[in-house]
């Protein structure tokens, strides 16, 4: 892909994954936000799956790192290597031509890390460098009208925060996050594991256990013969030092689940108490949108009806609603979107 040039580009930049669109050609890349740098050198050894399989594993002349940590820039230097690197291999070098970079980040990154993004654009040759807030972007891509003059809720459960975000007019009203995510409810799940079984596991483990066991609310999984689901799962006996494997229950990570979603709903009851009356007396129709990779978590949306009292529905595209959104701002005029610094 090389003869088209004047080209749009949207960029997800999140704790977890990294989404990257072309306009005309589809999400190009939809990876890990994971890059790995050769501590010698300083060069990109990897990033994406590649540099995913070397967590844990590394030697200690290969770093691997991510640049976003928990809905924050852990290194504005990280983020152009993993930006430069994927542009690289998806342009064959040639980002002359791209003609507009739409990066899409969490709503709590300050107006000087915003700044940093976009003269980062800039350093990488491209003087249209916009940035927005990926909660609009988030409720644009699952399909919210969100030019409406009517409120609408979003809550983006991630990898490093949880979003929350009430919108109207195109327009970010409000917005909380909390760093509870995916990423805190595998490291919930290792602590569990410590303590309860006497095994330590690694994060891709309790990443697993997560995808296969977790729940909110519901009847627990059963399987074709009625049995409850169980997973196994393999780590180091804390005692013997020795490999173990043991097998875990659903009941047992719902329970873990539940408290980390503690917090979270104070945050959610938070916002809406702070949420102005005439945009709050909307969300009694318009409802809560979930979405973000943890919004697939079994029995949420019961979970957050109860708690809000007001429809809650879930994102048909939980993983790609940042990009989607993105590609649509993409699709419209400049006026709209620009975000003013
Ligand atoms: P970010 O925007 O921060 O990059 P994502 O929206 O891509 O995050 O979500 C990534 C998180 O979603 C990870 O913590 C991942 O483990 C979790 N996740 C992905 N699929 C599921 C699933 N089916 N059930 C529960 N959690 C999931
Ligand atoms: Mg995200």
């Amino acid at each position: 892909m090389k003869e088209k040039t004047n080209l749009s580009v949207g960029v997800d930049l999140g704790t977890s994954n990294l989404l990257i669109y072309v306009e005309g050609q589809g999400t190009l890349f939809n990876e890990p936000s994971i890059i790995a740098i050769d501590k010698a050198t300083g060069n990109v050894v990897s990033v994406g799956y590649e540099a995913a399989k070397l967590v844990g594993k590394t030697h200690n002349k290969v770093e691997v790192a991510r640049p976003l940590q928990g809905g924050v820039i852990s290194d504005i230097q990280l983020i152009r290597e993993i930006l430069l690197f994927t542009l690289d291999k998806i342009f064959l070098s040639n980002l002359e031509s791209i003609s507009r970079l739409l990066i899409c980040i969490p709503s709590e990154i300050t107006n000087t890390e915003k700044e940093a993004i976009v003269e980062l654009g800039h350093g990488l040759g491209i003087q249209n460098t916009e940035i927005e807030q990926e909660i609009k972007a988030g409720a644009l891509g699952s399909g919210v009208d969100i030019f409406a003059p009517r409120g609408h809720m979003v809550i983006d459960i991630g990898g490093g925060t949880t979003d929350f975000g009430i919108l109207s007019l195109g327009e970010v009203v409000l917005s909380k996050s909390i760093k509870i995510a995916g990423d805190y409810f595998d490291k919930q799940i290792i602590d569990y594991v410590k303590t309860s079984h006497k095994l330590e596991i690694g994060n891709q483990t309790a990443e697993r256990i997560k995808i296969e066991l977790a729940s909110l609310t519901g009847p627990f999984p059963v399987d074709e013969d009625g049995a409850p689901v169980v997973t196994e799962a393999m780590g180091r006996d804390l005692v013997t030092g020795l490999p173990r494997q043991i097998l875990l229950h659903p009941e047992e990570i719902r329970e873990v689940l539940l408290n980390c979603f503690d917090p979270i709903k104070s945050i959610l009851l938070a916002t809406l108490e702070e949420t102005p009356p005439e945009l709050a007396g909307d969300l009694v129709d318009s409802g809560i949108l979930l979405t973000g990779g943890c919004s697939q978590i079994p029995g949420i949306k019961d979970y957050f009806t109860d708690i809000a009292q007001i429809p809650v529905y879930l994102s048909e595209v939980p993983l790609s609603a940042v990009i989607d959104g993105c590609k649509k701002m993409l699709k419209m005029t400049n006026r709209h979107f620009y975000s003013e610094l």
